[in-house]
């Protein structure tokens, strides 16, 4: 039994009519739900502020709202700016962490290599912070940080012939289209990443990164300036929420246990360190980026994406987290 069928016969059971039974399955309803989404959250994007640290996005327009659920089936719905196409930022972690997993699925032992070198607790600090690496040798907490992702992409840089191609064709063939960069991603954030150049020279020093810097961070920003729509967004990790399989394609983009173990580190390290406030307001497996995006799987059932710029103080989109929170709430789709 799946689910969402699970939830059906949980609805019925209770014979409860109210808003909290809407199943996201019927196309009419899970349309007004998100515009509902949207509605309640731009309140709370409006408390939130635009990043200043990161100058690609600190000049976006503040009310851009959009969001967007694609069902397994091929089922869009979207409210707002759901077309309209941000940086991927931090979001593009889930991807290079999939990218790396499926070398490792390749049988060259670079799955243990992986899980040795960056490790899979919440790290309880920003996603930019240098501390816990000095205490913990250079051995990043996980992949959804920024020096976890650095190794992940040193990971891709000594298995793939072109990480960055690689990786724009992968995001590509799951969003179902081509896509772009965004210039300004590639040229504010390679000259202002100082942070991330800091942490990679430190994990160097102690051998836990081991291809030129440069090149390693060259795969980092690039993967930060893919640019996408929620509705392409929502699109591409489906296949999280469907076993490792790409409901579109058909092609098992990863094995079924892979695919767990991505959408379980998205759930325990996806939101930085407010992890433990998004299982308990949200309950999905999300990841969000510095330009407002945010990203979310449901098992059996669909991806969703919901973009907002200003962001709360953890880092995650203000009214972006809020959307989902009321989506979890109204659609009954917490894992918990
Ligand atoms: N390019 C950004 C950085 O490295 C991405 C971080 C994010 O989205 N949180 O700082």
């Amino acid at each position: 039994m799946t689910r969402a069928d699970e939830r059906d016969q949980r609805s019925s059971a209770d014979g409860a009519q109210g808003p909290h039974d809407l199943d996201p399955t019927v196309t009419g309803d899970l349309d007004e739900v998100l515009a509902g989404a949207l509605e309640h959250a731009r309140p709370y994007a409006e408390e939130g502020t635009l990043p200043t640290r990161a100058p690609s996005v600190a000049e976006v327009d503040p009310t851009r709202f959009g969001i967007a659920a694609v069902e397994l089936d091929g089922t869009e719905h979207v409210a707002g700016e759901a077309d309209t196409p941000f940086p991927i930022q931090s979001i593009s972690k889930v991807f290079s962490l999939v990218l790396a997993m499926q070398k490792a699925e390749d049988g060259r032992g670079i799955e243990a290599e992986l899980w040795q070198r960056v490790g899979v607790e919440p790290s309880g600090d920003p996603f930019n912070s240098l501390v816990q690496l000095e205490h913990e040798e250079g051995v990043p907490r996980n992949p959804m940080i920024n020096a976890g992702a650095l190794i992940v992409d040193d990971v891709l840089v000594t298995h793939c012939e072109d990480p960055p191609g690689d990786m724009r064709s992968l995001v590509s063939e799951l969003a179902g289209e081509p896509l772009d960069l965004d210039g300004t991603v590639l040229e504010q954030d390679g000259e202002s990443g100082h942070r991330n150049r800091a942490m990679a020279y430190l994990m160097s020093s102690f051998g836990n990164l081991r291809n030129p810097i440069d090149r390693v961070l060259d795969t980092y920003v690039h993967q930060c300036a893919v640019s996408m729509t929620t509705r392409q967004l929502a699109r591409a990790v489906r296949f999280l929420a469907n076993h490792g399989v790409d409901p579109a394609t058909g092609r098992q983009v990863l094995e079924p246990a892979s695919a767990r173990r991505v959408a379980a580190i998205m759930l325990t390290c996806g939101t930085y360190d407010a992890a433990g406030e998004f299982a308990f307001n949200v309950g999905l497996p999300c990841k969000s980026g510095v330009a407002g995006g945010i990203v979310g799987t449901v098992t059996d059932t669909m991806g969703v994406c919901v973009w907002s710029p200003p962001l709360a103080p953890s880092g995650n989109s203000a009214g972006g987290t809020a959307a989902l929170a009321y989506l979890a709430e109204r659609l009954r789709i917490s894992l918990f």
